[in-house]
């Protein structure tokens, strides 16, 4: 599985960066280990030299397309300097000099090859999502005929095409599907994809530098729009306005539009009513969890696309191991095959077992955002209500601070779903809170105490 994404990666730089430069570097690195929970990737340099080479040269370049395929923002990069050859009690010897690769500020004046990156990649159509691989059952299979369906008449039939769902459940995967099998039945079209994150931050960029005509003309010109996350718009004003004249001029032009979201285009908040009325006038679909059938379903065709065959019971196994969302499914079977590679083990029920269980109670719900409000609610009585709402006087806004200080120490969630969801505030706010609470901690043993307690006390209620 990871050696499959690894090889896609090598394509993707050897068209940005040259085929010398993954001869030389990329190939002499691998794919130690991927953990999606914690959104590292471990790579394996041969030698100091390797390692340094690559931690000062193309670690941006890493963290982007890597990230890209592995579908996460913001990941972690660890190069470690060792071989995967040598076994030592059946493990990888890896050397002690592990360096970690934050998220770096970019110098582009030195790295040119970052830089065509940025503007070359920013809505590549991913190759690896296609209709083929997207498995049916009874969660996803009307957003995935109205997907299909819509490429065979681009702008006719369902227009626009709006799909939500939670995070993991291939909103994503669809939108990519459209785009090449669009491409596939006609090469003469344009098929744009882009988040709506992205396209905020290339309107201000439009903006600062005197670039909007180019800026619209190129969303106008396209034959097919696909626009992922549009829940991210929300609350960004003038974004909300060029994007609104953007999507009549296709509209009018009966071009395709697509949208995900993570919710009915009527419960995004902060979004102005004649966008909103635009958004649902196609039809709206969503995906919903998967049934467990459906999940063996899904670990067998990436299991088999990866030419490994996955034994039934394992495939059960894994597949109730992971609550509902597809991207940690296929995050548990990277670790197990990843597991069983490289401790030269075949795949069984007790190597899953041993990987599994060991990783933090994976098989456990994981907390989220409503069970951390359940218990602000017990112990400041504001309701999820108050939180949301604006006001901000002295004890709702440090049960609101409690609560997303809870909420990033006990969910997955990123800083910005948090701020959404605690009433569409922005990310900056949540940091603020992070930092207040964590200040008021540490002068106060109380405060630290209690903070303990309800964070058990959310733990072993999910
Ligand atoms: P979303 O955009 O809804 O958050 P993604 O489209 O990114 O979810 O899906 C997460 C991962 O799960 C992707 O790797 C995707 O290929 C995979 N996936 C989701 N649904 C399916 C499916 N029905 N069949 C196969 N793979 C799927
Ligand atoms: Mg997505």
């Amino acid at each position: 599985m990871t050696h499959g994404i690894w090889e896609d990666f090598l394509k993707i730089i050897k068209e940005e960066a040259g085929s010398r430069v993954v001869d030389t570097w990329f190939k002499a690195v691998s794919l130690y280990q991927w953990d999606s929970f914690n959104k590292v990737v471990y790579l394996l340099a041969p030698n100091t030299f390797v390692k340094d080479w690559i931690s000062s040269n193309y670690v941006e370049l890493i963290r982007l397309h890597l990230g890209r395929l592995l579908n996460v923002e913001n990941l972690k990069v660890v190069l470690m300097e060792g071989s995967k050859q040598k076994k030592k009690h059946g493990e990888a010897v890896v050397d002690e000099k592990i360096i970690c690769l934050v998220p770096a500020k970019l110098d582009r004046s030195k790295n040119p090859i970052v830089k065509k990156t940025y503007s070359k990649y920013r809505c590549r159509i991913n190759s690896n999502y296609k209709f083929e691989n997207f498995v049916v059952g009874p969660s996803n299979s009307l957003a995935k005929a109205a997907a299909q369906a819509i490429t065979e008449k681009p702008g006719v039939l369902y227009n626009p095409l709006f799909i939500y769902g939670v995070s993991g459940l291939g909103k994503t995967h669809l939108l990519h599907a459209i785009g090449n099998s669009i491409k596939e039945k006609n090469k003469e079209l344009s098929v744009l994809y882009q988040t709506a994150d992205r396209f905020v931050n290339e309107f201000i960029n439009a903006i600062r530098f005197d670039k909007i005509h180019k800026f619209q003309a190129k969303y106008q010109s396209v034959d097919v729009l696909l626009v992922d996350d549009i829940q991210f718009i929300s609350n960004k004003e003038q974004t909300q306005e060029a994007f609104f004249h953007i999507f009549n001029a296709l509209y009018d032009s009966h071009k395709q539009i697509v949208f995900s979201s993570d919710t009915f285009p009527q419960d995004i908040k902060g979004l102005a009513e004649r966008l909103r009325s635009r958004l649902s006038c196609g039809l709206v679909t969503d995906i919903h969890s998967p049934a467990l059938e459906t999940k063996v379903a899904i670990l067998k065709k990436k299991a088999h696309s990866n030419n490994e065959e996955l034994p039934d019971e394992l495939a059960y196994f894994i597949a109730s191991s992971v609550e509902s969302n597809i991207r940690e499914l296929e995050g548990a079977l990277i670790r197990v095959t990843a597991f069983a590679s490289l401790t030269n083990q075949p795949l069984s029920l007790e190597l899953a077992k041993k990987v599994l269980l060991r990783s933090e109670g994976r098989n456990q719900k994981a907390v989220d955002l409503e069970d951390v409000i359940r218990f602000i609610h017990k112990y400041y009585s504001f309701n999820v209500k108050d939180l949301r709402s604006k006001k901000r006087n002295k004890e709702l806004s440090f049960a609101r601070q409690v609560a997303m200080f809870l909420m990033k120490k006990l969910t997955e969630r990123s800083l910005r779903d948090i701020g959404m969801f605690l009433g569409g505030r922005d990310h900056s706010t949540v940091v603020h809170a992070l930092d207040k609470i964590e200040k008021n901690v540490s002068g106060d043993k109380c405060f630290g105490k209690l903070l303990k307690r309800m964070e058990s006390e959310i733990r072993r209620s999910v």
